[in-house]
């Protein structure tokens, strides 16, 4: 019997549900317009908004603060905006502040790219709040607010942000937060009101819904960016373009079913843990970026001295197993991490880390497997080191 491929890469986007493959088909079967008012426009606007009920409560925010876009990246450049209107104020953005391990999509700025500065991390990938602080205080108001970007969880290391301590200290300065929560939805539980951020993004496809669509969720009171679309009364206002009915109709269905999935973390905490584990006793020269901080429950970047990861990938791959070096995003490109080189890495180091993301469905068997197929590579690529 063939064996499974093992697809260790959850981060990457996992597989498209069933039922969300369902709900698409269906979609795409009734193809009209949602801004029609026959009744096949009037049915393609009830599934968008059927979506939007389930991802506002997917995130614990009221339906008219779901904006959907083609994914989170549109998100992101949406939300970083140069002007943030509050109710009937209007609030130019004078400086984005960016934590250094932010996903290339807030890094690169969008609309701000002109007015950036990098917060500093520390080893462990923890945003360091005192810098933080420190910026801001000495950030000129009268250019306009400050913006802070800062994700609630690292899609290469699994590292999770103090969003909220960050938030209150923004709040004192008068700035804005945007989160990036893609990686966190579905395997932690993310109440956004609680996170304090004025806008958070989410993706799609990280939840077991079709790649193409992601949302942006308005989490402060009456906060309104600028549309980066613009024509069409579409989302509001937000967002001009005819709905992506079927990616949003099949986003909507994965973010109901996603809210079930959170009932397993446990087990994937525990398998995590042992897989952890197994690794420091294989390669003891083996280390775990951000260990010490709190991370996802299914995150491991392991770095392994004198194994690039691009090596490493190739060699899992032939033998059936997914896993990634730093971010997929970025994997086209052989490139150090920057999430690694923030954290104090040196270029090789930053080189070699393997991303392990396991799929919320991870058995005991699925880790004895890669514990196997992680032995016979490394022996392989680094026979003087290997246990
Ligand atoms: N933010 C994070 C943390 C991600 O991991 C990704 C995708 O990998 C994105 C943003 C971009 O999401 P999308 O693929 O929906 O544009």
């Amino acid at each position: 019997m063939a064996t499974r491929f093992l697809k260790f890469d959850a981060n990457a986007g996992g597989e498209l549900l069933p039922q969300a493959r369902q709900s698409m088909i269906a979609a795409l079967d009734q193809a009209a317009n949602p801004s029609s008012i026959h009744a096949a426009g009037r049915r393609a606007r009830g599934l968008v908004e059927a979506a939007r009920e389930s991802v506002a409560r997917l995130c614990g925010a009221g339906k008219d603060d779901i904006i959907f876009t083609s994914g989170a990246t549109e998100a992101a450049a949406l939300a970083l905006s140069p002007v943030i209107m509050k109710g009937r104020e209007r609030h130019p953005v004078g400086r984005l502040f960016v934590a250094a391990t932010e996903h290339p999509c807030v890094l690169a700025g969008g609309r701000l790219s002109d007015r950036i500065t990098i917060v500093p991390v520390d080893e462990n990938g923890v945003i360091d709040l005192q810098a933080l602080e420190r910026l801001l205080a000495g950030c000129d108001k009268s250019a306009g607010s400050p913006l802070l970007a800062l994700m609630l969880a690292n899609n290469e290391t699994g590292v999770l942000q103090p969003v909220t301590q960050a938030a209150r200290i923004v709040r004192e300065h008068d700035g804005f937060v945007f989160c990036d929560a893609v990686q966190a939805f579905g395997r932690i539980e993310v109440d956004v009101a609680a996170l304090g951020a004025d806008m958070v993004s989410i993706s799609s496809h990280k939840i077991g819904g079709p790649q193409g669509a992601g949302a942006l969720v308005l989490a402060g009171a009456d906060i309104r960016p600028m549309p980066l679309l613009t024509g069409g009364g579409q989302e509001r206002g937000h967002r001009a373009g005819t709905e992506n009915v079927a990616a949003i109709a099949g986003f909507g269905v994965a973010a109901e079913a996603v809210m079930n999935h959170l009932k397993d973390v446990d087990s994937v905490i525990g398998l995590r843990r042992r897989l952890e584990a197994e690794l420091h006793r294989l390669a003891p020269d083996m280390r775990i970026a951000g260990e010490a901080a709190s991370r996802l429950p299914n995150t491991i970047m392991a770095v392994v001295p004198s194994l690039p990861a691009e090596t490493a990938v190739i060699a899992f791959d032939l033998e059936g197993v997914a896993v990634s070096s730093g971010s997929a995003c970025s994997s086209g490109k052989v490139t150090a991490s920057h999430v690694l080189l923030a954290m104090g890495y040196s270029d090789e180091g930053a080189g070699n880390g393997i991303r392990i993301s396991l799929p919320a469905d991870v058995t005991n068997a699925d880790i004895d497997r890669f514990l196997s197929v992680w032995r016979s590579v490394d022996q392989r690529l680094r026979p003087d080191k290997a246990a």
